[in-house]
């Protein structure tokens, strides 16, 4: 018997369900071994005085078999099993909503604490590529984000609180296992082919449970991912891509969003921290650490593109010189409007002209195609209807109804 109270999943089409049971019960005094890597889980195994590889066996049954009940781990002996019901336990973090979209995307709510707010989100997108069918999961690391983008519904949230591994690799678990619930043990595989991390928060200011989770995502006995499906979005914090550098080898990206530093200070205010110059600077370091079967081949330049603001000719041109000795793709992002927000999405044409721009000068430019929107689970909008309820946030409301007071008495 699996120790998940799994949901009712008859209703895929169903726009959206809501889920009172948590999906993983657990007790709060176990050790939790699902965020952990596996030179941890080794560490485990030896202070219990068993051998190292039992490691490399439970991550198995909990990342390629989805099983969360010891006694379904048949290799394992069951005077072992008895030990780890006792003592530890494995538990994803409860799912609160989710949302099956007709088009195939995916969408969870997590639940992970006790505050009103204490809600991430996870959204899988599925796409067809040369190389076959892709199901590429996008990642929250922050409950909020500290760094408060102008165009980004997570920054007027404020930041709360670092997610933990168990809470990151949770997310992967959870989305993997929604496929495979109603398959019998033996016959589960992964499903997810693609990870980013570019859910809500900055995965370079929770460092080191990002880098862990990642570790599992490229671990044979984990996730078993290439290294080059999965990518770290940051807005730029310098010294950190310094580190994963040195750390792990997966793709990087980046939320450029302007091509100078006045504006980017405006849109993106780490910027006036790291300004381009060091940041373009750490983009190459990152990729100078090449080797043949690296992910590092190039960065992807995020953009998205705001009505009147930073998608004019003018921006283009500049946009080209700074990238001119990056090797980078450049992904066109239609800006997705949340309440209050000051922009508006560059029409098509504009997105179409700056694209041909980039292009004619030789980068490899592309528009993303804004996915689930049915489901909210467009990039941007992942709070959705989930309430600000910060001080930065009712900042921003009294802020916007200032402005909107101004535009009143002045029309
Ligand atoms: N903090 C990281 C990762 C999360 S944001 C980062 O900033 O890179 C993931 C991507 O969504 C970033 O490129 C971000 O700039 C973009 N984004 C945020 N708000 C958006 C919006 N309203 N519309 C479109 N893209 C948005
Ligand atoms: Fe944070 Fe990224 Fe949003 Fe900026 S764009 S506020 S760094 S989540």
């Amino acid at each position: 018997m699996s120790s998940v109270a799994v949901v009712s999943s008859e209703n895929m089409d169903e726009k959206q369900q809501s889920v009172s049971t948590p999906v993983v019960q657990a007790t709060h005094t176990k050790v939790n071994l699902l965020g952990m890597s596996r030179t941890e889980l080794e560490k485990f195994f030896e202070d219990l005085g068993e051998k190292k590889f039992r490691a490399g066996q439970v991550m198995k049954w909990i990342h390629q078999y989805f099983v969360t009940d010891f006694a379904e781990m048949s290799n394992i002996s069951g005077k072992l099993r008895e030990k780890l019901e006792k003592i530890c336990e494995i538990k994803a973090p409860e799912v609160v909503h989710r949302n099956y979209s007709k088009d195939g995307t995916r969408k969870w709510v997590f639940r992970v604490g006790d505050g009103e707010g204490s809600l991430v989100e996870t959204v899988l997108i599925p796409a067809e590529d040369k190389t076959g069918a892709r199901k590429t999961l996008c990642i929250s690391s922050q409950v909020g984000c500290a760094l408060d983008c102008s165009f980004c519904s997570t920054g007027k949230q404020g930041f709360q609180r670092d997610l933990t591994p168990a809470e990151i690799i949770g997310q992967l678990w959870m989305a993997n296992y929604s496929y495979m619930e109603d398959v019998p043990v033996a016959e589960r595989e992964r499903t997810v082919t693609n990870v980013v991390m570019m859910g809500m928060g900055e995965p370079l200011l929770n460092y080191d449970a990002v880098l862990s989770s990642m570790q599992l995502m490229l671990d044979d006995f984990a996730y078993g991912m290439s290294k080059r499906r999965v990518t770290l979005s940051t807005s730029g914090v310098v010294p950190k891509i310094d580190q994963l550098a040195q750390d792990i080898d997966v793709a990087l990206a980046i939320s450029l969003h302007a091509p100078n530093d006045e504006l980017r200070n405006e849109l993106v205010p780490i910027n006036k921290k790291y300004p381009l110059q060091q940041l373009i600077a750490a983009c190459q370091r990152y990729l100078a650490k090449d080797g043949n079967e690296s992910a590092r081949r190039h960065v992807t330049i995020e953009y998205v593109m705001l009505d009147g603001v930073n998608d004019q000719p003018e921006h283009a041109q500049q946009l080209l010189k700074l990238l001119k000795n990056l090797p980078s793709k450049i992904n066109l992002i239609p800006f997705n409007p949340f309440p209050h927000a000051p922009y508006g999405r560059s029409s098509r044409n504009r997105i179409i002209a700056f694209q041909k721009t980039l292009s004619d000068a030789g980068f490899v430019c592309t528009i993303r195609q804004t996915r689930g929107d049915d489901i909210d689970a467009a990039c941007g909008q992942l709070v959705g209807q989930v309430a600000d309820r910060t001080r930065r946030a009712e900042q921003w409301k009294k802020k916007v109804a200032q402005q909107q007071e101004i535009l009143r008495t002045q029309g």
